[in-house]
This record gives structure tokens, sequence and C-alpha cells, in this order.
């Protein structure tokens, strides 16, 4: 019997679910709305569902499905199979979602973190391929990030481990949910620079993306920044440089530590590309460890919104095969 192996990406907004054949060519590939509002159940219940339909549409048996593999975003205990937090949907705390799953389906269910499997996802099939030692970074809504080192992929005590969104920039900075301030995150991401932008204006700066909103600063985006700065924006371009040296003195940071190969900067706002990486390149030679820094490239990831489903299956895989 031919077996497949399905890869779900559960995010706050879109549950994308892939089913893959053992070569990991998708096979079917579907996007729902996640309606993380209506509850952790009804979630859960949609996701059976989304594999029900895609199973039967395809004509293809629960019993010729090998695995499946699911990223869900924020605390959890792989091992367990226990989602302990999820900051963007409701009422979401210590849900057993492979338990839960169990009751639905007899083939084995894994489960890790979103920015972890979207990891597994570009090391094995994108810009990580052939490397030992790689740090994937993911600049969403916030800043996400997993490691690689020596060929395995950290998790630490808690499965906390690569937490570098949380790395502290500034003593007395802006405040993160986590409790501290200052973190990197709420710099280096889709409201971080957002956030930078909007500031600058309050202090009486001006943008030609003010025309753009009809002065209402509240619909400002990330790629706006990113479009006025290719027209030549001189708040957009500093912000952007801005942006990228704070990145670049973060990664910094990490290149002393974990003496990476590559670092992959993936996620909605990495279409900034070079916009931003040239700086982030620039402040990485003058502020990393010489040796450590020569040996590190910088790069963006190549997948975007696949990894995370194709990484999902991959990450199953390699438990069954353990
Ligand atoms: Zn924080």
């Amino acid at each position: 019997m031919r077996k497949y192996i399905i890869g779900i990406d559960l995010g706050g907004t879109n549950i994308k679910s892939s089913i893959f054949n053992l070569e990991f060519q998708k096979i079917h590939e579907r996007s729902a709305l996640t309606e993380a509002a209506k509850g952790p159940f009804h979630v859960l219940n949609r996701i059976v569902d989304i594999i029900q339909e895609m199973l039967s549409s395809e004509g293809i048996q629960p019993a010729s499905i090998l695995c499946m593999g699911m990223g869900i975003p924020g605390l959890l205990d792989p091992e367990q199979g226990l989602s302990i937090f999820s900051p963007n949907f409701s009422d979401w705390e210590n849900i057993h979602v492979v338990n839960y799953m169990k009751n639905h389906f007899e083939f084995p269910v894994y489960i890790d973190n979103d920015v972890r499997v979207n990891l597994y996802g570009e090391w094995q099939f994108g810009a990580g391929t052939d490397y030992k030692n790689l740090i994937l970074i993911t600049l969403g809504t916030g800043l996400g990030s997993g490691i690689v080192n020596n060929g395995k992929v950290l998790y630490g005590t808690t499965s906390s481990a690569g937490e570098l969104g949380h790395m502290n920039m500034y003593r007395e900075g802006r405040p993160c949910r986590c409790g501290s301030s200052g973190c990197l995150g709420r710099y280096v991401s889709a409201i971080g620079i957002v956030k930078t932008f909007t500031d600058k204006l309050e202090e009486g700066r001006s943008s030609m993306i003010l025309e753009w909103v009809g002065e209402d600063c509240t619909t400002i985006t990330a790629r706006m920044i990113s479009e006025a700065y290719d027209l030549g924006d001189s708040l957009a371009i500093e912000v952007m440089h801005e942006t990228g040296k704070i990145l670049g003195f973060g990664l910094s940071n990490v290149i002393n530590m974990f003496n990476p190969e590559v670092i992959i900067v993936g996620g909605g706002m990495s279409a900034a590309g070079d916009r931003l990486l040239n700086t982030v390149r620039e402040t990485v030679e003058k502020h990393a460890l010489k040796l450590s820094s020569r040996a590190c490239k910088i790069v963006q990831a190549k997948l975007g919104g696949q990894a995370g489903m194709i990484g999902a299956a991959a990450y199953a895989k390699n438990k069954i095969s353990l």
C-alpha cells in the first residue's frame, strides 16, 4: 500500500494542511480559516474535518497515512503532545492535541512549535539544506526562531530553546508580553518596525506614507515602509536601517554564541529582503567575532508559506523513524 504523510501548519488566521507522499511531493493542499475565537475544540474539530475531507477527495484510506505532524504557535510539550499556551488563540491552555487526534485517527500524530517546524522545512528542503549549524528567524507579527546545532534541533529543558525574540536589547525598552521589556521582537517584527516608524511621525517627522493613509497612522504596514523605501522616502530608509541595525546587533550575539554557517530569515516581513538584510550584514561584520561572522551567511528563506506544512511532515517522519 502506498503511504502518505500529513503536515499541518496551525496559525492564528489559517489552518494550512497538506498530504505528501514519502518523497515529500505534495499530493493535496488545503487552507481554511482557523476561527480561533471560537475556542480550542472548535479549532481541533475543524482540523479533523479538513483531514477527513482531504483524504476522501484523494480517495486515500486513513490506514495509508504513515504519520502526521503539526506546527502550533506558543509553548508546548512535544513529548506529551500538549499545547501549553498559545497567545493568538482564545482560551488555549493545556490542550492535549495529540490525545484529541488519537480519538479520531489511528496514525501517530506529533506536534512541535510552529517556528521549529518551519526550521525543519527550510533545513531539509529550503535554504538550509546541506548545513549542520543553522538558525531560522521568522519575522512576522513577532520574531520567532529555531536553532540546529551540529545536526540537532535544540529544545532545551522546557522545549523553549531559541527564543531569540526575547533577547534583551534595551534595559528600559518597549514592554513585551513575556513580562520583560526591550526584547528584540518588539523592534524587529512587522509590529516593531511600524511602531518605530509611527513613533518618529509623532515626534513630528514626515513621510509620503502619511498621504497614502490619509494621516491615519493606525493603518500603516511594514510593506508600506518597504514601498516608501524604494521611492526614496527618507524616514522609511532611516527606519529600515535602524531596524536592520538592531537585528544586526542581536544576530551578532547569536553568531558569537552558536557559530552557525547560515542564518535564514523568513516570515512575512522577510519580504523586505536586502533593504533590511544589507544593514544586518554590515552590523554583524562590524560587531560579531571576525572568525564566526566570516563563516556565517545571512540569507532569505526559500519556502515561504510552504515551510511549515512540509516541515511538520518531515518532523513527524523523523519521529517515527527514530
Ligand atoms: Zn519578551
